[in-house]
């Protein structure tokens, strides 16, 4: 059974990715030009460059080093101890910081030419680093990305959303 927190969007497994950046395999067709797999190889790319810098990885890498990469990855994206929460007599409902980040990277990835870096949801703030492709007009790109995000929030959660802050991190 895969694990669907690896899934993205798009429906490629994000462990499938990481292998081919251990083993240095060309990539499928599909994920050459799909944003949410460019987006997850941003990311995976920088963790596996830590994870292999930190150690050294003989060829094949150790069995379990994948899945820990993956856990890494999952607890960055889930970054902050934050979480937004509706309480009434009924009983309480709460929202870890895990899944705003994710709600927040997904209505994020719909503007064009932008990538998700990190997402920290923390003392009721939401913060987005991003990476924008160089051609992009960073003055717009910034509202439309905010924007999508509350719209997000707002519709899935049902709760007032955080601010969210913006950082814009890296161009590719
Ligand atoms: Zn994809």
């Amino acid at each position: 059974m895969t694990d669907p927190e690896q899934r993205l969007p798009c429906g490629t497994d994000q462990s499938a990715l990481l292998e081919h950046i251990a083993d240095d395999t060309p990539l499928p067709e599909h994920s050459a030009t799909c944003p949410y797999c460019q987006a997850a190889l941003a990311e995976l790319r920088t963790s596996w460059a830590t994870v292999r810098t930190a150690t050294t990885v003989p060829t094949p890498p150790p069995a379990g080093l994948v899945s820990r990469v993956m856990s890494r990855v999952a607890a960055e994206r889930g970054a902050g101890a934050g979480s937004m929460r509706r309480s009434d007599q009924r009983g309480t409902l709460r929202i870890d910081a895990r899944a705003v980040v994710t709600l927040a990277r997904v209505a994020a990835l719909t503007v064009p030419g932008v990538q998700v870096r990190a997402g920290i949801f923390d003392d009721a703030r939401l913060t987005l680093e991003l990476a924008l492709h160089r051609g992009a007009a960073f003055s717009e790109i910034e509202p439309m990305t905010r924007a999508r995000v509350i719209a997000e929030l707002s519709r899935s959660i049902g709760l007032p959303p955080p601010p969210v802050d913006i950082r814009i991190v890296d161009v590719w």
